[in-house]
């Protein structure tokens, strides 16, 4: 006899302390839980917060943000730095700004910068876009750093910024942006605040090594940095040098590759300050990861390190080598985007139906009548044992092409083709219920296996709100929001609604216990089933798209208050786009729309095919879905046939999503 099935066990499942950073935990109900402040006794169901939701009337896909967890991650970043520099007495202090682009939402950048207040916390911004909103909104007393490709405009700009007395640096990053910077200050006449961006031969670790090194996009060789440094000396601009920076990319996922960086671009430091450069700042770029993953690795959706160790080592390793230099110590700038906003935000989809592995709308009933060839397949499904997974799959395999040659001759019915199809896939899941007892498991049977998932259909699109599971195959901790002090026993893939057949996710960050596929609960007849997304708070905000015209989705803030009945009160409710909007994107009139089916209309009624009071109808029909989500409404109620529910019609003939292997 097993023990019975525990929410610890869902815990390690789901490698919920590794991604949760005890913002998560689950309580005895069997519900997800969010602690904002990481304080057990202010503990938020976020089951009963999404029930709440739904019930108010607002439609899933909906994007939680929490804006507590935001704050919370503001002051840890700024208070572990304020510790390491106690503890190392270090001289210069923490200056950190956050870049923008990670997340441009307005609250989240207030939110940032009102916790950010007592700290001095800034922004950095990379492009006319986001500089006009920094330079609107960033205090005088935080850094404004402007990276990025910089025309006039772009340089005009940071300099009004520092004529309004902000400490706006810019950061020169291709020798040529410095004539520029000359230019424009002499025409405005303000002595500008310069940064110079240096290419550390440190190359970063994980997906975006290739931002750092040699071939990096961006950054000053040390000739450059020299040749820059007369050029400033002839202008009489020397004293405007005033922070040198480096970035190694996005993500770093091992803590070898920060020291490494750090020393290297704290000698640089050195040795510019010796050569008479007034440096007052080093900035040591993004790149604190984020553990998706939940492992503790340094694989590419994990760190190995944690942020105590990652400032520790800044702050440690900059000190020693101005120590060894006889130079000051610097303040320290950081750039961290991913590690401040990542963990604020979580998706929540229903599941709709699932589409288990194997299962088919009819059965295979034998019948006198039916071709060898089917027959044939039946002994082979028979045959099936521990020693001959192989042997049976590869039979199995060649029959079925058999088959289909035979269709395309005309010598298969279709009814025989249809037995066949769904034989071949109980012979793949005979395998897979046979394969724990066998020895030794050939590769492509492996591969087979891991098509055979369930597939739980759920209303959200990837291309919309997980651009980089798309893209990049960037892992997002996904797990059930409920029932989870039930065993999750089935294992499956998600499929999104749209008809793209890269609108899956296939690989999902769980224990190796799961086999790299996501546990989850068999649906229960009528009964919500909610999938929490989480981590999604940096990058995915603004580079998702309208493919398939599904647009963006409803949003919810929420603060914690102990006082409210759950402890949370929800401060605003966005809404998504609707039809129209998305339409209206790709230059779709909704007018013109209607009177191009209206004239349809007129047509049909002038031809008797229609009453004109039916012709009312039908556009009032149609012009109602003008105004509607363009996600499916089928507001959490799981599919009543969950086994054999067919899979949403594909509108455009790509295949929808059907369980079946190879
Ligand atoms: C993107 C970027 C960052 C942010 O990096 P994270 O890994 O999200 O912390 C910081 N600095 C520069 C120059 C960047 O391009």
């Amino acid at each position: 006899m097993s023990k019975p099935w525990t929410t610890e066990d869902s815990e390690k499942l789901y490698t919920l302390k590794g991604w949760g950073l005890k913002y998560f935990g689950i309580n005895a109900a069997g519900d997800l839980t969010l602690q904002p402040r990481r304080d057990p006794d202010h503990s938020i169901d976020i089951k009963t917060m999404v029930d709440d939701v739904v019930a108010r009337g607002i439609k899933l896909p909906v994007l939680f943000r929490f804006q507590d967890v935001l704050r919370h991650r503001v002051q840890q970043l700024n208070e572990t730095f304020r510790k390491a520099i106690a503890e190392f007495k270090y001289q210069g202090k923490y200056l950190g700004v956050y870049p923008i682009k990670v997340n441009q939402m307005r609250e989240v950048v207030e939110e940032i910068l009102e916790a950010g207040e007592p700290y001095q916390f800034g922004l950095e911004a990379g492009s006319k876009g986001e500089l006009m909103a920094v330079l609107a909104m960033n205090g005088s007393d935080n850094l404004t750093i402007v990276n990025g490709y910089k025309d006039d405009t772009m340089v005009r700009l940071a300099l009004i910024g520092v004529k309004l007395g902000k400490k706006v640096l810019v950061v020169i990053e291709k020798p040529s942006e410095l004539d520029t910077v000359i230019r424009v200050s002499k025409e405005l006449g303000v002595r500008p605040l310069l940064g110079l961006r240096a290419k550390l031969q440190t190359a970063g670790a994980g997906k975006w090594k290739s931002s750092s090194g040699a071939a990096a996009k961006f950054g000053l060789t040390t000739p450059e940095i020299l040749a820059t440094l007369q050029r400033l000396e002839a202008e009489g601009l020397k004293d405007c040098f005033k922070l040198l920076h480096f970035h190694i990319g996005s993500q770093v996922t091992e803590i070898q590759t920060i020291k490494d960086a750090v020393k290297e671009g704290a000698r640089f430091y050195a040795k510019l300050r010796k050569a008479g450069a007034p440096l007052e700042y080093l900035d040591c770029g993004g790149g604190l990861g984020v553990d998706y993953d939940g492992t503790g690795t340094a694989r590419d959706s994990s760190m190995n390190y944690t942020l105590r160790e990652y400032v520790n080592d800044l702050v440690y390793t900059i000190h020693e080598v101005c120590q060894e230099e006889k130079v000051p110590e610097p303040h320290i700038v950081t750039e961290s985007g991913r590690a401040l906003v990542a963990h604020h935000s979580m998706l929540v989809v229903n599941v709709f139906g699932a589409i288990e592995a194997g299962s088919a709308p009819i059965e295979a009933v034998e019948s006198p009548d039916e071709n060898k060839a089917v027959k044939e397949m039946r002994e082979i499904i028979k045959a099936v044992t521990p020693k001959t997974l192989s042997e049976c799959y590869h039979d199995g395999l060649q029959l079925r092409e058999e088959a289909y040659t035979m269709f395309k001759l005309g010598f298969l019915e279709l009814a025989d083709r249809a037995k066949i199809e769904m034989l071949f896939a109980h012979l793949c899941v005979e395998i897979r219920s046979q394969m724990p007892k066998a020895k030794y498991v050939p590769e492509d049977v492996l591969e087979m296996v891991k098509t055979i998932n369930d597939q739980y259909l759920c209303n959200f699109s990837i291309f919309q709100s997980l651009p980089d599971s798309w893209a990049i195959g960037q892992l997002f901790p996904i797990i059930p929001l409920h029932r989870l002090n039930e065993e999750p026993v089935r294992r499956g893939a998600l499929v999104d609604i749209t008809c793209d057949s890269d609108g899956k996710i296939s690989q999902f960050a769980c224990h190796r216990k799961a086999g790299g596929i996501l546990p989850l609960h068999p649906l229960k007849n009528g009964d919500p089933y909610y999938l929490g997304i989480f981590l999604m708070g940096a990058y995915q905000a603004t580079m998702g798209d309208i493919h398939n015209l599904f647009g963006r989705v409803n949003e919810v803030h929420v603060y914690e208050d102990a006082e409210e009945p759950n402890g949370y009160y929800i401060e605003d409710v966005f809404q998504g786009q609707t039809v129209r909007e998305v339409l209206d994107d790709i230059q779709y009139n909704e007018y013109d729309l209607a009177k191009m089916v209206k004239s349809t209309i007129d047509i049909q009624v002038k031809a008797g095919a229609l009453k004109p009071r039916e012709g009312v109808d039908l556009l009032n029909a149609y012009e109602a879905v003008m105004k509607e989500y363009t996600y499916i409404e089928h507001n959490g109620h799981a599919a009543a046939a969950p086994s054999n529910d067919p899979p949403a019609p594909a509108a455009n003939g790509h295949a929808a999503p059907v369980a079946q292997p190879v």
